[in-house]
C-alpha cells in the first residue's frame, strides 16, 4: 500500500464532519452521476448491507439515521480508519508513506512503480485508488490522472462537485451567515436541471448546504445562464400565500412591510426578501396593493440567484468526471487498456449525492478490485 501523504486516511478522517458517513441504505444508480447506467452492475453486486457486513466482520458496528445514512456506531471516522488499519496490519500488508507514485511502467509479469523521490518497486498487479481533484489538502489525487493517461486510458472533463455554488447576487451577500429551509431548483437557460429540498446556507458570494451540494453535481462546468431558484414556502401555493398575506393585512394593517413574512420565514430572510421587492420597510402593510402582495408571494416561491459556477476544488467533496467505466471490466474493475491494472473510486467517471454514496462507491470498487487482483495473483 503506497500513500503520497505522510499518513494514510487523511481524507477519511474528514468525512461526514469527522463522523464518516460510510454508506447509505438507499444505494441506487439514480443517486449517482456520470456513467451511472454502467455502474448498476457493481452497485448491485455490492449493496449497502454487504459493505456493512464487511465492516461488521472487522468488528465495526454501524448505525443508520432516518435518511438511511450509515455511520460507525461511535460516530467517529477514526473508528473506521482504525478498523481498516488494524486489519491491514493483521494481514501483513506492506506499506510505504510519503511515497507519491510518479510513474507506473508495465513490465514483463507486472509493473514498475517509481516515487517522486526516486524509489522504485515492482508489483505483479496494481490497484489505482488515487481519488480525484477534490479537496487537495486531504489528498494528492490530481496525480492519478497523469498516471492513468500514461497507461492508455482517457479522462472525461473534470469539474468540482458537492461544492457551494458561486453567485453574484447582492441578496445572497446581505443574507451572509443566515440559513433557511427551501426547495432549491437548478436552471440553465430556463430549463430545470434538478431540484432538491433541504437547508440552504447563504455565504459571502455563495450558496451552500447539502441540497445545493447535490445540485452542484448536475452543473459540471456549465456557468452560462445558470440560476438557483429557491421556493421558501414549498408547502404552500402562490395563491395560498397571497391569501395569507391578505388576511395579515386585514388583521394587522399597521405592521411595517419589513415584517410581512415575519410569521412565515426566517426573520432576516423575510426582511431581505421584502427589501429586494423595493418596498419601503417602514411602510404599513395596509398600504400595499393586492398586486404587491401577489408579487411578494411569488418572490417567496421563486427567489432567484444567478450562478457563476461551482466553488473551486478546495471546497469540493468529489470530482465530477474521470475514467469512463466502459474502459474497465465491471465486477473485477480490471482495466481493459492495461491488463493487471485495476481502477477504483473517485478516479472513475462516477460521483454520488451527499449521504454516503461516494464512500460506498470507493468501498464497492475497492472490494471488487482487491478480490479480483488477489485471485489473479494466486493464479499466476
Ligand atoms: C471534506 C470531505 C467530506 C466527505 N464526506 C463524505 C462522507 O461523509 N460520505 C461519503 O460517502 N463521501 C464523503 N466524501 C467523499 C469521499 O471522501 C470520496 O469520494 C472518497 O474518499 C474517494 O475515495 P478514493 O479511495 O477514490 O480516494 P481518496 O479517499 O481521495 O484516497 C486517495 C488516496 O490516494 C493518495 N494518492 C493519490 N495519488 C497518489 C499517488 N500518485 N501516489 C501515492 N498516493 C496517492 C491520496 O493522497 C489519498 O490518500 C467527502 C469528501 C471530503 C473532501
Amino acid at each position: 500500500m503506497l500513500e503520497g501523504n505522510p499518513r494514510p486516511g487523511k481524507k477519511l478522517l474528514a468525512t461526514g464532519n469527522g463522523r464518516c458517513n460510510l454508506t447509505n441504505l438507499h444505494i441506487s444508480p439514480e443517486r449517482y452521476h456520470g456513467d451511472a447506467e454502467a455502474a448498476k452492475a457493481v452497485l448491485s453486486a455490492w449493496p449497502a448491507r454487504q459493505i456493512m457486513e464487511e465492516f461488521g466482520s472487522l468488528g465495526l458496528i454501524c448505525t443508520s439515521d432516518a435518511e438511511g445514512r450509515v455511520y460507525p456506531n461511535s460516530l467517529q471516522a477514526a473508528a473506521v480508519l482504525q478498523a481498516l488499519w488494524s486489519a491491514c496490519e493483521e494481514a501483513g500488508v506492506e506499506t510505504a508513506w510519503n511515497f507519491e507514485v510518479n510513474s507506473i511502467t508495465p513490465e514483463a509479469g507486472g509493473f514498475l512503480l517509481r516515487s517522486k523521490n526516486g524509489e522504485a518497486l515492482f508489483a505483479e498487479k496494481c490497484i489505482l485508488a488515487c481519488g480525484g481533484m477534490a479537496s487537495p489538502k486531504h489528498s494528492c489525487g490530481e496525480k492519478g490522472y497523469g498516471l492513468i493517461k500514461s497507461l492508455g486510458h482517457t479522462v472525461t472533463e473534470l469539474a468540482p462537485a458537492l461544492t457551494p455554488l458561486k453567485t453574484s447576487s447582492k441578496l445572497c451577500r446581505s443574507l451572509k451567515g443566515n440559513r433557511c429551509k427551501a426547495k432549491a431548483a437548478l436552471y440553465q437557460n430556463g430549463e430545470k436541471l434538478g431540484e432538491q429540498q433541504g437547508e440552504v446556507l447563504f455565504g459571502d458570494g455563495q450558496l451552500s448546504g447539502i441540497c445545493i451540494f447535490d445540485l452542484s453535481s448536475l452543473l459540471g462546468k456549465k456557468s452560462e445562464k445558470v440560476e438557483i431558484r429557491l421556493d421558501l414556502l414549498s408547502r404552500f401555493s402562490v395563491q395560498g400565500i397571497t391569501s395569507y398575506l391578505k388576511q395579515l393585512q386585514k388583521n394587522r394593517p399597521a405592521l411595517p412591510a419589513g415584517e410581512l413574512f415575519s410569521g412565515a420565514l426566517n426573520l432576516r430572510v423575510g426582511q431581505e426578501l421584502v427589501k429586494s421587492l423595493g418596498f419601503s420597510r417602514e411602510m404599513p402593510i395596509g398600504e400595499l396593493s393586492a398586486r404587491q402582495l401577489k408579487c411578494a408571494a411569488e418572490a417567496a416561491k421563486e427567489l432567484r440567484f444567478p450562478i457563476t459556477g461551482p466553488s473551486p476544488w478546495e471546497s469540493a467533496q468529489v470530482t465530477a468526471g474521470g475514467v469512463p467505466l466502459s474502459e474497465t471490466e465491471l465486477f473485477s474493475m480490471e482495466s481493459k487498456k492495461c491488463p493487471g491494472l485495476y481502477l477504483t473510486g473517485e478516479l472513475l467517471n462516477l460521483h454520488g449525492d451527499c449521504g454516503g454514496f461516494n464512500l460506498h462507491w470507493a468501498w464497492a470498487t475497492g472490494m471488487a478490485a482487491g478480490q479480483s487482483a488477489a485471485k489473479a495473483c494466486q493464479a499466476c
